[in-house]
C-alpha cells in the first residue's frame, strides 16, 4: 500500500531539487503517494497566506512531510515558515548528520549528528523595541526561554537516538558560564537525563565557542552533539561544512504526531532556475524520511547510490567542484541503485 506523504517543494532551487528527489525515489521503488502542498513565498504568490490550512490540514494527516527550503524575507515581512511550521506540529528536535564521504576535502571521518532542541530559545519569536524619546528603535530584545520540559525531551531524544543508532558519545554544548539561567537549566537538565544512560553511552561537555574550535581542529573525536535552538543553528553549517557544503546535509523535524524532513540549506537564490543545484541534502533528507517510514532496507540503497556517486566525484554538481547539472548527477546515482 502506497505512503502518503506531503510534499512542498519550496521555493528557489526547491522545486528542482525535490523534482530530482522524486524521480530518485521513483527508481528506487518507493510507493508513496504525494500530497503537493504550498508554503513560503510560492504559497503567497498562489493564495496570498505564507502557510495554508491547506497545508497544515495535509501534514496533519500524513504526518510525514519532504519539504524544499522556504524563502523568509530578512529582518521584515511574513516570519519564518521554517519556525511556523516547527511550531504547528510541536517537531522539537532537528537531526542533521554530517558525514565523510566526499574525498579530498580537509577532514576524512566526520561522522557527526547534531540534535538541535527546535522549539525554545532565542527562536521562540518573543522580541520587541523600546523606544527611548523620539527613537522607536533605541534598544531591542530578544527573549530566549528554555524549559525543563524542553530540555528533558531534546536530551532524551538525543540519548535514545545514540542508543538506537550504536552510537558511543553524546556531547552536551551550552552557554552556562555566562547564561546561567537559560543555558544553566538546559545543561542542568542535560547532566540529570545523562546519568540514566551511564554505562551505555559516554557524556561530555563543551562550551559551544570551545566546542566551535574543537569542530574545526578535531571534528573526528565527536558523535552526538545535543544543543540548544541558535548553537544547533549555526553549529549544524559548521558540521555541514566539514563535509562539503550545505548541498549535503539533510535535517529531519521530528515531534510526536508530525515529522518533516528537509535540506539544511535555503533557496540559494543565486543559482535559482539554473539547473545547477546540488540535490544531495534533499535526498539524504529523504533517506532519512524512508528510515522514519520503516522503510530502512530502501534508505540504505539511496543512500549507498548517494554516497558511491559521491566518491566517485566524476559527476557531482558545481558546489562540490564538479560540473553536473542537476539533471546528470540524479541520472548517475539513478544509475547506482
Ligand atoms: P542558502 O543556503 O540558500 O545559500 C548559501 C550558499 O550556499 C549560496 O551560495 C548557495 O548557492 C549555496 N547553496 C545552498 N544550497 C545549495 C545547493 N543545494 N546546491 C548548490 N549550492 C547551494 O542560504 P541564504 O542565501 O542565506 O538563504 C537564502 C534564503 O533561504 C533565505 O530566504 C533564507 O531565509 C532561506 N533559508 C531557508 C531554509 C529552510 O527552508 N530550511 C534554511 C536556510 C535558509
Amino acid at each position: 500500500m502506497s505512503i502518503p506523504v506531503t510534499l512542498i517543494p519550496g521555493d528557489g532551487i526547491g522545486p528542482s531539487i525535490t523534482d530530482a528527489t522524486l524521480r530518485l525515489l521513483a527508481a528506487a521503488g518507493a510507493d508513496i503517494e504525494w500530497d503537493l502542498q504550498l508554503a513560503g513565498t510560492a504559497a503567497v504568490q498562489a493564495v496570498n497566506d505564507p502557510i495554508p490550512d491547506a497545508t497544515i490540514d495535509s501534514i496533519r494527516r500524513t504526518k510525514v512531510a519532504l519539504k524544499g527550503p522556504l524563502e523568509t524575507p530578512v529582518g521584515k515581512g511574513f516570519r519564518s515558515i521554517n519556525v511556523a511550521l516547527r511550531k504547528a506540529f510541536d517537531l522539537y528536535a532537528n537531526v542533521r548528520p554530517a558525514k565523510s564521504v566526499l574525498p579530498g576535502l580537509r577532514f576524512d571521518g566526520v561522522d557527526i549528528v547534531l540534535v538541535r532542541e527546535n522549539t525554545e530559545g532565542l527562536y521562540i519569536g518573543v522580541e520587541n523595541y523600546i523606544k527611548i524619546g523620539d527613537d522607536a528603535h533605541a534598544a531591542a530584545q530578544s527573549i530566549a526561554v528554555v524549559t525543563r520540559f524542553g530540555a528533558q525531551r531534546i536530551h532524551r531524544y538525543a540519548f535514545e537516538y545514540a542508543i538506537a543508532h550504536g552510537r558511543r558519545r553524546v556531547t552536551l554544548v551550552h552557554k552556562a558560564n555566562i547564561l546561567k539561567y537559560s543555558q544553566g537549566l538546559f545543561l542542568e537538565v542535560g547532566r540529570k537525563i545523562a546519568r540514566e544512560y551511564k554505562g551505555r553511552i559516554e557524556v561530555e561537555e563543551r562550551i559551544v565557542d570551545a566546542c566551535a574550535m574543537e569542530l574545526v581542529m578535531r571534528p573526528e573525536r565527536y558523535d552526538v552533539i545535543v544543543t540548544t535552538n541558535l548553537f544547533g543553528d549555526i553549529l549544524s553549517d559548521l558540521t555541514s561544512g566539514l563535509v562539503g557544503g550545505l548541498g549535503l546535509t539533510p535535517g529531519a523535524n521530528i515531534g510526536n504526531e508530525a515529522a518533516i524532513f528537509e535540506a539544511v540549506h535555503g533557496t540559494a537564490p543565486d543559482i535559482a532556475g539554473k539547473g545547477i543545484a546540488n540535490p544531495t541534502a534533499v535526498m539524504l533528507a529523504a533517506v532519512q524520511m524512508l528510515d522514519h517510514l520503516g522503510q530502512g532496507e530502501r534508505a540504505r540503497q539511496i543512500k549507498t547510490a548517494v554516497e558511491g556517486v559521491l566518491r566517485d566525484k566524476k559527476t557531482v554538481t558545481g558546489d562540490l567542484g564538479g560540473s553536473a547539472t542537476t539533471e546528470q548527477y540524479t541520472d548517475a546515482v539513478i544509475a547506482r541503485l
